[in-house]
């Protein structure tokens, strides 16, 4: 190649030209590797079931359970993820609270319904 400097043919691979001491070549910085973003679905599935699930738990209880569980595996997942990790563990709390509220209501409801027939 060329100096870019003084237009002098030099080594290839040299750092800088020998004849102006210009530099040659610009470092080539370190290839780093495109950071891939992996998002925790399950995180993400667990953490709106259990949402949905605050509201409709009285109609389907299965939900509450179903958020809970998605949000356990997205947390014991979550290292595997480099995104919405946080959502696993929010839905995790949901899903703990969901599921105490409607067993709580649905024993509440049995406990009246025995007691009533
Ligand atoms: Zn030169």
């Amino acid at each position: 190649m060329f100096c870019k400097n003084c237009g002098r043919e030099i080594d290839e691979h040299a750092y800088v030209c020998p004849y102006c001491g210009a530099l040659a070549a610009t470092p080539v910085p370190a290839e780093s590797p495109a950071p891939t973003t992996r998002v925790n679905g399950l995180g993400i599935a667990g953490f709106v079931v259990s949402l949905v699930s605050l509201g409709l738990g009285y109609f389907f209880v299965i939900a509450s359970i179903v958020g809970l569980v998605l949000s356990i595996v997205g947390m014991c997942l979550r290292k595997k993820y480099t995104s919405c990790n946080g959502l696993a563990v929010a839905g995790l709390v949901l899903g703990i609270i969901s599921t105490l509220i409607w067993a709580i209501v649905w024993i509440a409801v049995g406990t009246t319904l025995a007691l009533i027939l």
